[in-house]
This record gives C-alpha cells, sequence and structure tokens, in this order.
C-alpha cells in the first residue's frame, strides 16, 4: 500500500505541476490509526500528504458535483461505480474530470477491530497481504483481513476501477459474491414480524441525515425532509417518519445505488442500512439484469421501459 500511496502522490504532484487539473481530491490521514480524512490538494507540494490505506472508507465521487474547475480524484472501485451514475445522469462532465483509479482490497471497520482489542486503545495497524497487524500498548495482535473488513468489501465484486484515466497499483480480485443472505431471511419474516424489525431499528434514528449527505447519488437540491410546503415528515424523530425518511430514501436510490456502503458507515447509531440499499441492489439485478455504475454505456434499468419489463412487485404483500 506504500507504494501505492507514493504512485498516488506522484501523479497528483505531475497532474498540477502540469496545469492538468486544477484540484486533485484523494485522502490525508486522520487523527487516529485506520482514520482517514478527504483531502483537497490545489498545490503541487501539498501533494505529499496524500495517503492511500485501508481505512479510505469515504466515496469521494461525493465530491465532484457543482465544480467549474478541471478535477482529478482518486477513485476506488465503488467511487467509479458512484461516478458512472453521476455520468450518466449529467451530474458531471467527463471532459472536466480526470479519474486516479486505485484497485481497493477492502476498507477496515474499526467497530470490528475495536470489539478485537478489549478497550485498548489501537496504536497502529498494518495490513499485509491478507493479514492485519494490529498494535497496542499490549502488544501485536494478527487478524485475517476478510474478518475485519466492512461488509460491503467482504463482498465487493468491484475493487477494480471500472473507469479510470490512469490506474495505479495490481489489479485485485472479486470476493466472495453477495448471496444476500440478511435480504432473503427478512423477507421471509411475515410482514408483522418485518414491521416489528423495522420499528426496532428505526427507534435508534436521530435522523442527522449523515447516510444522505455521505450519499454521492442523494443530490436533490431540496431534499423532501426539509420542505416546509407541503411538509411530508415531522421534525422530531419518531420511528414511523424515521422509517418513511429511508423508505423514500432508498427508493429514490433503486437502480442507482452502487453498494459502495457510504451511508452505512456514516450512521453515528449504527442502523443496518445495507439490508434495505442491498434489498433494491438485489431485486433490480434480479429483474433486470442491472447492477449501477458498472457501464457507462449501459441505459439504467429505471430510466427506460418495455412492454415485458417484469413486475412481480404489484402483486406482491
Ligand atoms: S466496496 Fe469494494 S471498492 Fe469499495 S471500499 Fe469496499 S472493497 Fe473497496
Ligand atoms: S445516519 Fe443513521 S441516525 Fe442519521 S439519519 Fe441516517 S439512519 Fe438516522
Ligand atoms: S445508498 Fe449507500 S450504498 Fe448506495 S450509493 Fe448511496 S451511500 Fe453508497
Amino acid at each position: 500500500m506504500q507504494e501505492l500511496a507514493a504512485a498516488i502522490r506522484e501523479t497528483a504532484r505531475k497532474l498540477l505541476e502540469e496545469k492538468t487539473v486544477d484540484l486533485v481530491i484523494g485522502f490525508a490521514s486522520g487523527s487516529l490509526p485506520l482514520r482517514s480524512t478527504p483531502c483537497f490538494i490545489r498545490k503541487p507540494e501539498d501533494a505529499a500528504k496524500l495517503v492511500f490505506d485501508a481505512g479510505c472508507e469515504n466515496n469521494l465521487a461525493n465530491y465532484l458535483r457543482q465544480r467549474d474547475e478541471k478535477v482529478a480524484v482518486v477513485a476506488k472501485g465503488c467511487d467509479t461505480r458512484a461516478i458512472v451514475v453521476l455520468l450518466q445522469e449529467n451530474q458531471i462532465k467527463r471532459d472536466n474530470l480526470y479519474i486516479i483509479g486505485v484497485p481497493c482490497q477492502g476498507m477496515i471497520d474499526r467497530v470490528k477491530i475495536d470489539a478485537l482489542l478489549d478497550g485498548k486503545d489501537l496504536l497502529a495497524a498494518e495490513v499485509q497481504g491478507e493479514a492485519v497487524t494490529l498494535k497496542t500498548a499490549a502488544g501485536e495482535k494478527q487478524v485475517a483481513l476478510v474478518d475485519v473488513l466492512h461488509d460491503t468489501c467482504k463482498t465487493c465484486q468491484y475493487g477494480n476501477p471500472v473507469i479510470y484515466d490512469v490506474l495505479l497499483g495490481e489489479p485485485v480480485k472479486p470476493r466472495q459474491a453477495d448471496d444476500f443472505a440478511d435480504v432473503k431471511a427478512f423477507e421471509a419474516l411475515s410482514p408483522a414480524e418485518r414491521k416489528a424489525r423495522l420499528t426496532e431499528e428505526f427507534s435508534k434514528c436521530i435522523r442527522c441525515y449523515a447516510c444522505r449527505n455521505a450519499c454521492p447519488m442523494c443530490y436533490c437540491s431540496e431534499c423532501f425532509v426539509d420542505c416546509s410546503t407541503p411538509i411530508w415528515i415531522k421534525k422530531s424523530v419518531d420511528p414511523a417518519d424515521n422509517m418513511m425518511f429511508q423508505a423514500v430514501r432508498v427508493f429514490h436510490l433503486a437502480g442507482r445505488c452502487a453498494d459502495c456502503g457510504a451511508c452505512d458507515r456514516a450512521c453515528p447509531m449504527g442502523l443496518n442500512l445495507r439490508t434495505m440499499t442491498r434489498k433494491l441492489v438485489m431485486d433490480v439485478k434480479e429483474l433486470f439484469g442491472y447492477e449501477a455504475g458498472v457501464n457507462l454505456d449501459a441505459k439504467p434499468a429505471l430510466s427506460e421501459f418495455a412492454f415485458d419489463d417484469p413486475q412481480p412487485f404489484l402483486v406482491k404483500e
């Protein structure tokens, strides 16, 4: 990863020096191990701040809209899928974008790491292949990378960028395919059980909207939750309105969700948002054979209509 980070810095420095772009968006180190922060570089000498490691989990496609300047972005597989959707929706211009593609073997979930450390502070973490060494004041511990990845990354099929101007590093192999077992288990519940499960989950939501703000595809100039005429949902939190917010958010992402997991990771209350977003990912894949952001030339599933489109949802309870 150190070599990949060095290649990113060198590419960014050159792009700025040669004035190919005005801005490079990448990652800088955070204040804790396995934490990084989006970083905006305008001067070649500042390219030295860029890093790339298993803590670079933000989807940087979120920062590309509404820019007139020429921008380069460091993009993992899921970031490039989001970029493809934004290009298809005319939210960004390909001519103004330089994509620094980086293969990604997955981002580490700090919550899973903390659970392994028995309350000790993580001082450093190093990923070597499929193993991670965790350093605490009590010593070192080795864990398998796959055991501490974010759930999204455990089943990622698109770790390699699907679109790029330059590809740095070595391609990675797809991980185990998603069998949507949790979604199917949820669907197997009775309507009353599903409602009880959702009510319990959504009673935790504090409506901070971090999930919405972290998503590159959630870009309406006025979100329905902020409308005052009409008022769709109350400002105060209650499970029914919280559920309505998520139901609308998720439906707006049908056929557009790049399954990057950014919404789920952003939630400070630990709500399980992935089962809902992946329900739509699964349905769109099964019904229309379509995965969002994988192919720039493919027509988005919900942008076209055919008389023989499958419509089982019209009669399902
Ligand atoms: S979803 Fe895939 S590309 Fe995105 S961070 Fe995880 S492994 Fe990397
Ligand atoms: S991030 Fe979590 S707590 Fe905040 S609005 Fe979304 S679901 Fe609710
Ligand atoms: S809904 Fe969540 S998983 Fe899907 S693209 Fe948005 S942030 Fe990523």
